[in-house]
């Protein structure tokens, strides 16, 4: 089965045109966070939705401010939640507390911190501005306005601006359901006793992992040996009860590949065979209607292609407006040189020096090296027909971890 290797831009176009968002559904707010949203979130009214006080302070006439050291006399205090009885009217003013409506006749607060209060009078140190320490209404979101728009994933802030709408449930995209078969005759479980050539299974952890980052949700992750009957099988299982399928191993060209055979068979094969670096025999077929991508097994290689193909096609599933990873620009903290031919993902360490990024790639880039993915912030995306890159060429960074500062 000879496969002509894809550009990766080629094989990442043939995935999303493989692979559509899922049906919406209603969902209470309360159960919001993490899902993606298939309406235009329109804002039913004004935030704030009243005039209100940024301060704790005294509501006043500013005409009757002009000048420091004024003195009004105090008539109500209005707490937030509560409304004025009264208005404000000249030489008076209000007592008010951060949040509180402002009262009718009211024009600007005076903060606490620049008055004195006796009891009955109020004087002020300064002189005051019309509109000074007032949230107006609408200064937030205007009635009507697109607050968040469909396709935009429901993360602390957009869950927090639902509820300030006061949204009770809202139309989002069904959560994906994803299966996860890892393969391999070698692989034993942590915890399980490990004979002579036998080695840890990682990338059912991988892939749980970066699965789990993208708010999709695995219905299973199974894992078996390298006979293609056992293969077919769990294939099938998985492709039936869920929307996208990830195997790891058995795609490459040795003689015990089975995910390779077994999907050249059953399904319908897109591609087999990237021309990129680490993970060349990334497959990709339908299984029914089902998306199954069949990763190489190297950790690497199963970690980065996950990050080029199947994330995308995850966010694709999930509805998501934007499906690829945010790139910043860094500065090669050394020299590059390798072999040209095939499109290059290096992990690669940022840190920020002066005003702009500076990218590190340490040590050899084997695929099977998991300790090249546990230090990586980006990966560095490099054409296939450069051959050498200078210390303090600029590259292109695409971020897989938003670390915090190290
Ligand atoms: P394969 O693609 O099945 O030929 O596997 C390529 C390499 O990755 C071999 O060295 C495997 O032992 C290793 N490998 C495959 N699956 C895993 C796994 N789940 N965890 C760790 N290493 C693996
Ligand atoms: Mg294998």
């Amino acid at each position: 089965m000879p496969s002509t290797p894809l550009s990766p831009a080629l094989a990442l176009e043939t995935v999303l045109a493989n692979v559509a968002a899922r049906p919406t559904e209603t969902v209470a707010h309360s159960q919001l966070l993490g899902r993606t949203l298939a309406q235009n979130a329109i804002a039913p009214f004004d935030l704030p939705p009243f005039d209100n006080s940024a301060m704790d302070g005294f509501a006043v006439q500013a005409a009757d401010l002009t000048e420091p050291n004024a003195r009004l006399k105090w008539v109500e205090t209005v707490a937030a939640g509560e409304v004025a009885k009264g208005a404000v009217s000249r030489g008076h003013c209000l007592k008010i507390m951060t949040g509180a409506p402002i009262p009718h006749g009211a024009d600007a607060v005076v903060m606490r911190e620049e008055t004195a209060f006796d009891g009955e009078w109020v004087r002020f140190e300064t002189s005051a501005k019309t509109g000074q320490n007032i949230r107006k209404r609408g200064s937030d979101v205007r009635e009507g306005e697109v607050v968040l728009a469909q396709g935009t994933p429901l993360r602390a802030a957009q869950w927090a601006m639902l509820a300030s709408l006061g949204f009770a449930e809202t139309e989002v995209f069904q959560t994906p359901k994803i299966g996860i078969l890892t393969t391999g005759a070698e692989l034993v479980a942590p915890g399980e006793k490990r004979r002579e050539g036998q080695i840890y299974d990682s990338n059912s952890f991988a892939l749980r992992g970066l699965v789990e980052a993208t708010d999709a949700q695995i219905v299973e992750s199974r894992r078996c040996g390298d006979s293609p009957a056992e293969v077919e099988k769990h294939l099938r299982e998985l492709a039936a009860k869920c929307d996208l399928v990830v195997s790891s191993g058995g795609v490459s060209a040795g003689d015990f590949d089975p995910v390779r055979d077994v999907l050249h068979e059953h399904a319908r094969v897109h591609f087999w065979k990237i021309a990129m670096k680490p993970g060349k025999p990334v497959l990709f077929a339908s299984l029914g209607e089902t998306p199954i991508f069949g990763l190489p097994g190297n950790p690497v290689s199963v970690m980065v292609a996950f990050e080029e193909f199947v994330r995308p096609a995850i966010l694709k599933l999930s509805g998501r407006r934007f499906l690829h990873r945010r790139e910043v620009r860094a500065k090669l903290a050394h020299e590059i040189r390798r072999t040209p031919g095939r499109t290059e993902f290096m992990r690669a360490t940022l840190h920020f020096q002066n005003d702009h990024f500076v990218a590190s790639v340490r040590g050899d880039q084997g695929s099977g090296r998991l300790s090249t993915m546990t230090n990586a912030d980006a990966l560095l995306v490099i054409a296939p027909e450069i051959a050498t890159l200078k210390a303090g060429d600029w590259v292109y960074a695409r971020l897989i971890e938003m670390p915090e500062n190290h």
